[in-house]
């Protein structure tokens, strides 16, 4: 199996008469989930109008696309991938004319039998544009015999393994679908409107809702088909229950700290890994520093519970993108100092805790040590707010492969003096199960260790 990388963010909207400008608000404030290219396809009268680019947000959708994109009822995506190639073949929604009517997909997640299905559907003569998994569905969906696009996704949707939260739109019907284990988040939410009714609105992540005025409603269930049409909203399960392998890495890193992921607060879930982490992992120091921003939550929760005050040791230029995502090393490198300064003046002859939600290859860290010695601190901590990264995802973070882990080749120790700290901790698992209240519910925490819960499908 090729090892994509996908980040991404799904929206969608039925019932309201600004849909379009909706679907943009949406991804606008889902932008954090994915950086390289966007797309938004609305319906008005049956057929489906769409545009799409490379790029962010706000840079794709002018005001001219926004007046074109009409209708009441749409998906959008906002993506980011390391697969290179052509990405704007891979840049979503893809869009579709089936035997029932044009139909457009948006996905957010990582198939990982998609090359098993694209190989067995390329021999019965199905021709592929772009190499995303999204477009399997597409195909599946096409060749079903069943009439009904309800009946098709239940009865072809089984055969993806792997995760998927997906957006999509017929002619009449907005349709969203989460994969039986339920990795990526997928929510329901209504917008009231002038007239005393509602639209209904699907997103990746609740903060979309936040912007443009909806109430979260629920959780779309692992398994689940949920369809809103001119009869009403309506649901059907697709698969019989299983443990649920919700994505652990949404709340340490990946989603917005102001959005609600499987139940729980982000913003909340970090503060807790932060205290758990103190209690765990305890220092005498001056000052608690969260890397910011993906540290800051954890670090509030570390000072807090701690009792060592909070300070903004490092200050964050904001205007530029996330340097893990940049395309070669040596950007990569040299992007934490364009990125993060330390205040010396608030630092020198300290001793510091820095927090950040997790090490990957070792360079981020490393670097912010560096920093923060040379603006004087005396001793300096570093406090991880999640377990060791000892593997890749494959089901839709951007990790690194396996063997660039710097957790998956050395031991604690000896990531302590790669980094250069004078003491090193993480959160354990427990820590980490507890802060987001686990308890009986399934998460996926593959990427600290823990068995990946489906077949990879390696060879
Ligand atoms: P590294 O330098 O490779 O150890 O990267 C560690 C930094 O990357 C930490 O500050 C994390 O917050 C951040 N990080 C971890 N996972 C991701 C991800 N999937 N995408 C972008 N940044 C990440």
């Amino acid at each position: 199996m090729k090892h994509w990388h996908e980040e991404c963010a799904v929206f969608g909207v039925y019932g309201d008469p600004e849909a379009g400008r909706m679907a943009y608000l949406g991804l606008y404030a889902q932008q954090h989930r994915g950086q390289e290219s966007t797309g938004i396809v609305t319906c008005k009268n049956g057929k489906h109008i769409h545009h799409k680019g490379l790029g962010l947000v706000g840079e794709v959708f002018p005001e001219e696309e926004l007046v074109r994109l009409k209708g009441e009822m749409g998906i959008g995506h906002c993506r980011y991938s390391t697969t290179g190639g052509n990405a704007l073949t891979n840049t979503q929604p893809l869009t579709a004319q089936l035997f029932n009517g044009p139909v457009a997909i948006a996905h957010n997640g990582n198939v990982v039998n998609s090359d098993r299905i694209r190989d067995e559907l390329k021999k019965s003569g199905a021709i592929f544009q772009g190499t995303n998994d999204t477009e399997s569905f597409l195909h599946l969906i096409a060749r079903s015999p069943k009439q009904d696009i309800i009946e098709c996704i239940k009865e072809e949707a089984i055969r993806m393994d792997g995760a998927y939260s997906v957006v999509l739109l017929t002619q009449d019907k907005l349709v969203a679908f989460r994969d039986p284990k339920g990795f990526r988040p997928l929510s329901i939410g209504h917008r009231p409107l002038d007239d005393g009714g509602h639209s209904v609105v699907i997103a990746s992540e609740t903060c979309a809702f936040d912007l443009i005025g909806a109430k979260f409603v629920r959780d779309i269930e692992p398994g689940e088909i949920f369809w809103v049409d001119e009869t009403g909203e309506h649901s059907v399960r697709f698969a019989t229950e299983q443990k649920s392998a919700f994505c652990i890495f949404e709340h340490v890193y990946f989603s917005r700290p102001d959005s609600k992921v499987f139940g729980i607060g982000v913003y909340e879930s970090r503060k807790e890994m932060g205290r758990y982490l103190a209690r765990e992992n305890p220092i005498s120091a001056d000052m608690v520093i969260p890397v910011p921003d993906s540290g800051v939550p954890a670090a509030i929760g570390y000072s807090e519970e701690s009792g060592i005050p909070f300070e903004f040791g490092i200050i964050r230029n904001h205007y530029i993108g996330r340097t893990f995502i940049q395309p070669s090393q040596s950007i990569r490198s040299f992007g934490v100092k364009i990125k993060l300064n330390p205040q010396s003046e608030l630092i020198r002859g300290k001793d510091v805790v820095i927090v950040d939600d997790s090490i990957v290859r070792g360079t981020t860290s490393r670097k912010i040590i560096a920093l923060i010695r040379a603006a004087g601190a005396r001793k300096v901590h570093m406090r991880i707010a999640a377990p060791p990264t000892k593997a890749s995802c494959y089901y839709g973070v951007d990790t690194p492969e396996t063997d660039q882990l710097i957790a998956n080749q050395k031991s604690v120790d000896e990531i302590c003096q790669f980094v250069g700290a004078d003491s090193l901790a993480y959160l354990s698992m427990e820590g980490l199960m507890s802060s987001v209240q686990a308890g009986e519910r399934g998460f996926c925490a593959a990427c600290f260790g823990t068995p990946y819960p489906t077949e990879l499908y390696l060879d």
